[in-house]
């Protein structure tokens, strides 16, 4: 047989799968489908080796679960608008579309050299007007759901991107792009309403079994369901009520203050009776500058009192100061405190800051002594409740509930719910996004687009300044329409879309990806849906993963999907590293993907990739790694030879059995690792295993095929790791058939119990382990065999064996001294 040429056959074998479609798919209703998923890539213009172990992971369940018999939708996709090709606009005088295009064509050859089993057909980019008609089509929808709306809000603004920023886009007060530190500003934003779906977003990840752990509870935070009661405090000499949201009702006789946040209306309504606005004004204008990072983990925790005004706690009838402090955020709850100093560490500081009574509510049980709490720590622990009236002596813990029926009843406030989610602001200032489809008359107010003149396409005579407005705005051939309600002349809305709304149903779109009549049809969907296996990074925990449950919950009151969650089990893995640093080009660390195929092969690096470690786990970069798996292919090539080399001895039947014993626990130990453990090191392990034994069996060619069935098998194992090369011996082995769509092998439990006994072994008395030997195994192949079993060898290590027991068939016994 020739070397192995890892250049030649990998394309030889590309060519092929893609002439004769062999990764093509469609619905086959009867038939049992498997919809495998990465997560959407953006196309930068250079594949990295953090996507070749997504995508990798992905093909692996992928080939795995076609050879399985299953129906398969594997396809990719380019997350194609963004901030980066809008900046290459402005840098570089180079059309958004133009650089994206670009870079789609590189990374699509880039993927192409990898063998991945993808169905080319179902290929689309966000950027392009036949999808991006139908995020417009879905903001219509939801604007007549009332799901959309529009406020000036407080927005987060990154000077260096000239650009509004999310919430979540901003990290420790740095934009999560450039780093930049970012500013506040007021601004009219469009939002959806994803907290109408905050507690079944919740609820449902009853469903999500097959999700990591870790992904639930940051969700859960994120979500950040609290229960709590909502208190009015009457505002002297004002007639008005100032509302409070509060988790801890039992502490309501122990206020002694309120706090409201910069931004809150109070301020503004009560202006006239505000002694000292003036001062007010300028706290607020300065809070104005901080972000919310900022304001709340600030140490010093300042404010000013409102002169002239003061609350009235309802349950104890004093009256208490109000103050404006910003580290209370506006949108938390109703951006108004109760202030309880002698049980909460911040509000503590602040009282003694400002010389406001402390009074404790709850004597913690571990307490004896009876004095003030003033000049103490603060106890945040349980307890019951003192100073508090007719609630004295309830315990803590179930004075919640009664305090808030109490509340409730007295007629100043009512349980409720809070949730930390807020409303998705998804408006951008840019250009490179799917412009919001809304036009603004003087007559008829904001207008949708009629549905029959969507896309609403983007403007080509734009200019990229990288100036704070929407380019949009520049466009005269955009800005200027008639009014689709009355026909006069009005204004389109310039502002595009957050691009997380493409990334939020694109998995649906793939279902139907051709479809120019609709967004898509739902009976095709509903085949395909939901994604099997879902694979990506873990940043992608909370803005992805939940804005894609949430638009899937609306695809589903749309009636156009069924019910139920977008994606069964989400596999989220670790990051590549280089000597144990992640690999960034700012860095200098980056191994290319490009140069290590070219060197060592799509198969080899592929197989390095998925044997290095778990997928879960970081995975360390090696050249020793990528060599000796380049090795091992070779070494699976070679044997093609060694099982066709002529011998005169026959084989045993006990040399038989124990090969295929080998081989039937090789199979089940793969496919248990795939299918159920996500494993794929210990899979290849195992495979390894089962060549070593094929290197050293003696009989090829005279043993009634059985090596030649091994050999076969170790191909088919290898098929979801090392594609081309399985191929290309499957075509030696004379098979006519593709090996990528080959049935799976089977294993046989019972050729593994018939051949093999499971040994207990004990050393000086104690079960130390067990092995699994053949039925005919003597006392030195059991000997071997216990060398090579870690545990039991890790036991014997430096002592000496001063008896050796072997009861053929039942135990080992072995005495060391
Ligand atoms: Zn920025
Ligand atoms: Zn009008």
């Amino acid at each position: 047989m020739t070397d192995y040429n890892h250049s030649e056959i990998e394309k030889k074998w590309q060519k092929k799968w893609e002439e004769d479609r062999v990764f093509e798919t469609k619905e086959q209703q009867g038939k049992e489908k498997y919809y495998c998923l990465v997560m959407l890539p953006y196309p930068s213009g250079n594949l990295h080796m953090g996507h070749v172990r997504n995508y990798v992971i992905g093909d692996v369940f992928a080939r795995f679960h076609k050879m399985k018999g299953k129906n398969i939708l594997h396809p990719i996709g380019w997350d194609a608008f963004g901030l980066p090709a809008e900046n290459a606009a402005i840098k570089n005088k180079i059309h958004p579309a133009k650089w994206t295009k670009q870079n789609i064509a590189r990374m699509r050859e880039q993927l192409k050299v990898l063998g991945i089993s993808y169905d080319w057909n179902r290929e689309f980019a966000t950027c392009t007007p036949e999808y991006y008609r139908w995020n417009q089509w879905f903001f219509i929808k939801m604007w007549e759901r009332g799901l959309i709306f529009r406020k000036s809000a407080n927005v987060n603004w990154c000077p260096s991107c000239n650009t509004v920023l999310a919430n979540e886009q901003v990290l420790k007060g740095l934009c999560w792009r450039c780093d930049s530190r970012t500013q506040q500003r007021d601004l009219e934003q469009w939002f959806i309403k994803i907290t109408d779906y905050a507690d079944e977003l919740l609820e449902e990840h009853k469903q999500l079994r097959g999700w990591p752990e870790q992904v639930l509870s940051m969700q859960k935070d994120w979500i950040g369901k609290s229960f709590g009661t909502e208190i009015e405090f009457a505002v002297t000499g004002t007639g008005k009520k100032l509302k409070i949201f509060t988790t801890r009702p039992d502490t309501l006789f122990g206020v002694t203050f309120i706090v409201v946040a910069p931004e809150h209306k109070i301020i503004d309504e009560m202006k006239s009776q505000i002694a000292n606005y003036n001062e007010i004004e300028k706290y607020v204008i300065e809070s104005g500058g901080k972000s919310n990072i900022e304001r709340s983990s600030c140490k010093e925790k300042n404010g000013i009192r409102f002169e002239g005004i003061n609350a009235l706690n309802p349950a104890t009838g004093k009256e208490i100061p109000i103050f404006t402090a910003d580290y209370v955020l506006a949108n938390y709850g109703t951006g108004a405190i109760m202030a309880v100093p002698a049980h909460d560490q911040r509000d503590w500081e602040f009282a003694k800051r400002y010389n406001i009574p402390v009074i404790e509510v709850i004597k913690s049980s571990n307490s004896c002594d009876g004095n003030q709490s003033d000049d103490k720590d603060v106890s945040e622990a349980e307890g019951v409740l003192v100073n508090s009236r007719q609630f004295n002596g309830i315990k803590s813990s179930e004075a919640f509930d009664i305090i808030s029926e109490w509340v409730e009843k007295q007629g100043f406030g009512k349980k409720t719910t809070n949730f930390k989610l807020k409303d998705w602001l998804i408006s951008r200032r840019r250009y490179w996004g799917t412009p919001i489809p809304m036009i603004h008359c003087k007559i008829c107010g904001t207008v949708p687009v009629p549905e029959k003149d969507l896309p609403v396409l983007l403007p080509e005579d734009t200019e990229f300044t990288g100036e704070g407005e929407s380019p949009l705005k520049s466009s005269k051939t955009f800005v200027n329409v008639k009014c689709p309600k009355c026909g006069m002349d009005a204004k389109r809305e310039t502002d595009t879309m957050d691009t997380f709304v493409d990334s939020s149903w694109y998995y649906a779109r793939y279902c139907d990806n051709r479809n120019d009549n609709a967004v898509f049809d739902s009976v095709k969907v509903n085949y395909w849906m939901p994604v099997n296996q879902y694979i990506g990074g873990i940043e992608h925990a909370c803005m992805h993963l939940i804005y894609s449950r949430f638009w899937y919950k609306v695809m589903r009151d749309l009636c156009i999907v069924k019910p139920g969650e977008p994606f069964e089990n989400l596999l989220t893995q670790g990051m590549v590293t280089l000597n144990g640093s992640v690999m960034s080009k700012s860095k200098g660390n980056i191994v290319s993907p490009d140069e290590i195929i070219e060197k060592y092969g799509a198969d080899t690096a592929r197989l390095f990739t998925l044997f290095a470690a778990p997928p879960q786990k970081q995975l360390d970069w090696s050249m020793e790694g990528v060599e000796g798996c380049l090795r091992f292919t070779n070494r699976i090539w070679r044997l093609f030879d060694v099982v066709h080399t002529k011998t005169e001895i026959p084989a045993s039947e006990k040399d038989k059995n124990d090969i295929l014993r080998i081989m039937h626990q090789a199979i089940k130990k793969v496919t248990v690792d795939i299918e159920k453990e996500f494993k794929f090191n210990t899979a290849i392990s195992s495979v390894m295993e089962l060549v070593n034994a094929l290197y050293t069996y003696k009989y090829h060619s005279n043993d009634g095929g059985t090596s030649i069935e091994v050999y076969k098998t170790v191909i088919l194992l290898m098929v979801p790791f090392t594609p081309h090369l399985c191929e290309e011996i499957w075509e030696k082995l004379g098979y006519k058939e593709y090996v990528s769509a080959y049935p799976w092998p089977a294993f046989d439990e019972n050729v593994m119990k018939q051949y093999s006994v499971e040994l207990p072994v004990q050393i000086n008395g104690k079960l130390r382990g067990k092995i699994i030997v053949s039925a005919e195994d003597g006392e030195d192949e059991v000997k071997k065999i216990i060398e090579k079993d870690e545990k039991i060898a890790s036991q014997l290590k430096g002592r000496q064996i001063a008896k050796f027991i072997y009861v053929k068939g039942k135990i080992v016994t072995i005495f060391v001294k």
